[in-house]
């Protein structure tokens, strides 16, 4: 394993990180951040782009609105399911009433649409509520090698 991008949760800032780190605290370099940061993270339409785009880690993208039922009952598992990830999967979520630059992009019509990417490109998506488990072992097929 050699060193992978990742974008700061915290400041989006890009560092380069020897994988064999992870279960370690990894710093950011520029504002000491944990980019093991295990929880989803609300995000706008230009970080969302930056972490597909320079994460070389799974991004997982969950495109949702307040005013949509199943968005808002996939919630707690979207949350709880980032819980066990941390560094090795990112878990965005991005409100697509307020931010549709990147719900445009990726032609998402209907919510809730969670989109998995690597390497900035697209890998699967799926259209409707996920239970927690569905979310985890998801996740979970994103870190095999490909
Ligand atoms: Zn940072």
């Amino acid at each position: 394993m050699g060193t992978e991008k990742v974008v700061c949760p915290e400041c989006s800032s890009i560092n380069a990180v020897e994988m064999e780190k992870i279960g370690d605290i990894v710093e950011c370099s520029q504002c000491k951040g944990d980019l093991n940061h295990p929880f989803a993270l609300e995000v706008s339409d230009n970080q969302c782009s930056k972490h597909i785009r320079e994460n070389d880690i799974a991004v997982l993208v969950d495109f949702y609105s307040t005013t949509c039922g199943p968005c808002m009952a996939m919630y707690e598992d979207y949350e709880d399911a980032a819980l066990g990830f941390g560094i090795s999967v990112r878990f965005l979520k991005i409100n697509a009433d307020k931010h549709q630059i990147v719900a445009k992009e990726y032609g998402v019509s209907g919510l809730p649409t969670i989109i998995a990417f690597k390497g900035g490109k697209e890998v699967n998506r799926i259209s409707r509520q996920l239970s927690q488990v569905e979310l985890t072992v998801w996740a979970h097929s994103l870190i095999l090698p490909s």
